[in-house]
Formats: structure tokens, C-alpha cells, sequence
């Protein structure tokens, strides 16, 4: 999608820090970071969010779960960390590829804001 932030960032066409990469996903540093880690975990699969994700997705977003506990466990997150998947505008989502943000490196509150 040539005209999809994220996937123009993991095309390499917009400079980002990638952090990781396979073979369904790629993982980078979020531009504006709301804790000392911030990450964001984007399958190359152009998906807008969970809503338009189908079972055929399924392995897909668990794998994108699973880099999420890997970044966390070799950046030492002892005290916790918080993943959030935005979908909608009304919950936050300001980019409509589907991503998971890794957040690590301070204490949250709950409920979140
Ligand atoms: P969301 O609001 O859940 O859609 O999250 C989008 C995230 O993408 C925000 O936290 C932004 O700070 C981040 N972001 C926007 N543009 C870039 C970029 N060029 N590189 C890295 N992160 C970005
Ligand atoms: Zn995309």
C-alpha cells in the first residue's frame, strides 16, 4: 500500500529505527515515545485493525503478541510492561495499520486514559 505509513516504513521508504524483522513482522521505535521503551510491532501485512482481522489472521497477530514478550524480555521490562492495539478512532488509532505498541521503562496507571 503505497499511500500506508507503515507500510511505507517497512518498505524502508521512510527512515525509521527497526528494532526487529521477520518473516510476518517488523518492529520499530515509535517516533513520539510515551515511555522509555515504545515500540510498535506491525505484521507486513497491510491489515486497518483487529476489526478488519480474520481468523485467517490468527496466528498472525499471535506471532505479532509473542515479539512483543521477546522485545520485552531481552529489554529486561522486569517491573511490567503495557501492550495496546488502538482500533478506531475513538480509541487513539491515528495510523490504519494495524500495530501493537510495546511499552516498557516506567510505571501505568489503570484504567488507561
Ligand atoms: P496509533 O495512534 O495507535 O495509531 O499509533 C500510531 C503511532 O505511530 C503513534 O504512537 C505515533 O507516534 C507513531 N508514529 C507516527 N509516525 C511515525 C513514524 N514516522 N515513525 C515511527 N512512529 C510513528
Ligand atoms: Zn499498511
Amino acid at each position: 500500500m503505497d499511500d500506508c505509513l507503515f507500510c511505507r516504513i517497512g518498505a524502508k521508504k521512510i527512515p525509521s529505527k527497526i528494532v526487529y524483522e521477520d518473516d510476518r513482522v517488523f518492529a520499530f521505535e515509535d517516533i513520539n515515545p510515551q515511555a522509555p521503551t515504545h515500540i510498535l510491532i506491525a505484521p507486513w501485512k497491510h491489515l486497518v485493525s483487529l476489526t478488519e482481522a480474520a481468523e485467517e489472521d490468527a496466528l498472525l497477530l499471535g506471532h505479532v503478541l509473542l515479539v512483543a514478550a521477546k522485545l520485552a524480555r531481552e529489554r529486561q521490562l522486569l517491573e511490567g510492561y503495557r501492550t495496546v492495539f488502538n482500533n478506531g478512532r475513538g480509541s487513539g488509532q491515528s495510523v490504519f495499520h494495524l500495530h501493537l505498541h510495546l511499552l516498557g521503562g516506567r510505571s501505568f496507571r489503570w484504567p488507561p486514559g
